[in-house]
């Protein structure tokens, strides 16, 4: 039977047994939201793996992935309407891996105004760029959005909150006190639940759909809430029919 456990940001395509783990997520019936952070990877993806009720894709354009070009953008425009879900994407100036800068600011905008307009969900990925997603989100206001892993300051995020945003939390942001003291601050219905898997640990081990529910439990505790799987869960089911 089915826990209500949703994983609203999982990257199946970095695991080398993504064909087990596609298997094992539907028998497990954890709703979850794979990222792509490519045009290309979310194409290969569809074409690869049916949808079910509980794994669905998303269409992104990662900041990281210093390969993309405004081709590639050209691309994620074509698959754009036929997408329901949108990320990974967002804004990266943190590190020199990362797409030049213009190039992000433009993409990001269009993919913030189109999510607006379309009330599409989308995934966001912010690194050393919180001010100029805040700038961005302030003036489309997307109502479902999710900022997933943040790593800003308070006032930042007290600015995302203004803005209306949800927060995806993992098991390494709750790695230490200064972190966990802002966890605290998100209200209780903008809270959803990722695993960023391949790219967490749980227990000192790489993140695989079997330890979900030891996510929950580690981050229920943090937060002293005991319904957390069931307040996820309404969250999530708000975020996929809330509009403007
Ligand atoms: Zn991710």
């Amino acid at each position: 039977m089915s826990k209500w456990l949703i994983d609203s940001h999982f990257h199946l395509d970095y695991y080398k047994n993504h064909a087990e783990l596609y298997r094992l997520i539907n028998s497990l019936e954890q709703y979850t939201l794979c990222m792509t952070n490519s045009p290309g990877v979310y194409l290969s993806c569809r074409r690869m793996y049916k949808e079910t009720t509980y794994l669905k894709f998303a269409l992104g354009f990662h900041p990281q992935n210093a390969e993309l070009s405004k081709r590639d953008f050209g691309d994620f425009l074509k698959l754009y309407p036929q997408a329901k879900y949108i990320g990974e994407v967002g804004l990266d100036f943190g590190s020199g891996r990362c797409l030049n800068r213009e190039l992000q600011l433009y993409c990001f905008e269009e993919i913030v105004k189109k999510c607006a307009l379309d009330n599409k969900l989308l995934s966001v990925h912010l690194r050393h760029s919180e001010n100029e997603a805040i700038q961005i989100l302030e003036t489309y206001k997307p109502c479902k959005c999710i900022i997933h892993w943040f790593t800003g300051s308070p006032s930042h995020l007290q600015k995302l909150i203004d803005i209306g945003c949800y927060f995806s939390l993992n098991c390494n942001m709750c790695s230490n006190q200064r972190k966990l003291s802002m966890l605290t601050h998100i209200p209780s219905d903008k809270i959803l639940i990722e695993s960023d898997g391949p790219f967490t640990k749980v227990d000192g081990r790489k993140f695989s759909p079997e330890m979900l529910e030891q996510v929950y439990k580690r981050i229920a505790m943090e937060l002293s809430d005991k319904e957390l799987i069931f307040h996820v869960y309404m969250n999530f089911k708000k975020i996929l029919t809330v509009s403007a």
